[in-house]
């Protein structure tokens, strides 16, 4: 997503863009990262209101992505949805702005530059590329780990049944404190004579 800053007026104005999958591919699909196991269901959808704030660029949106995963405990598929929304507002760099070389870099390639938290940054130019700022967006609501709700149970690590769809018979090997074995060998001492 482009946006130029000579087109901006004080008033908002909306854009709404969903990049195909050959832009989540570039971003989140290559081969050794570890969120491999999260598959697109539909291209993200981004909206984003652009407007000018004197020299500053004045950025409000949200976006939304739909992804399919394994849930990690019953190692059911499921759909995880993303979404979030950003304000983000773009000084334009000047001499003494504090960029580390990276952030150059970004500037040179982009037009942008971000600070730490994602709320402010830098602009030069009149092109503004916002890709590498919106997929950084969606990495961060990126979920810990793939769990298909927060409660799932999972499968029982005795006999392996869904245990949110089955109880099965199996008992926790582990007992519950020290008294607990004590009480079990009073039982069989019990039993024994
Ligand atoms: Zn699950
Ligand atoms: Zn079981």
């Amino acid at each position: 997503m482009k946006i130029w800053v000579d087109r901006l007026s004080a008033e908002p104005e909306e854009i709404t863009e969903s990049p195909g999958r050959d832009w989540w591919q570039a971003h989140f699909e290559s081969t050794d990262s570890p969120d491999a196991e999260f598959e697109l269901v539909e291209s993200p959808v981004f909206h984003v209101a652009s407007c000018s704030r004197g020299q500053k660029v004045d950025l409000k949106g949200n976006f939304e992505v739909e992804l399919d995963a394994q849930c990690g405990r019953c190692l059911r598929r499921y759909r995880q949805a993303l979404q979030d929304s950003f304000r983000l507002l773009l000084e334009p760099v000047v001499e003494n702005s504090p960029l580390d070389p990276e952030g150059r870099a970004a500037l040179e390639r982009t037009g942008v530059c971000l600070g730490e938290e994602l709320e402010t940054g830098w602009y030069r130019g009149n092109e503004l590329e916002l890709d590498d700022f919106l997929a950084e967006l969606i990495a961060l609501s990126w979920p810990l780990q793939a769990v298909c709700k927060d409660d799932c149970p999972g499968l029982c690590p005795q006999c392996g049944v869904d245990r949110s769809k089955t109880d099965c018979a199996c008992r926790d090997p582990k007992p519950e404190s020290p008294f607990a074995v004590l009480e079990v060998l009073r039982d069989k001492n019990t039993g024994s004579v």
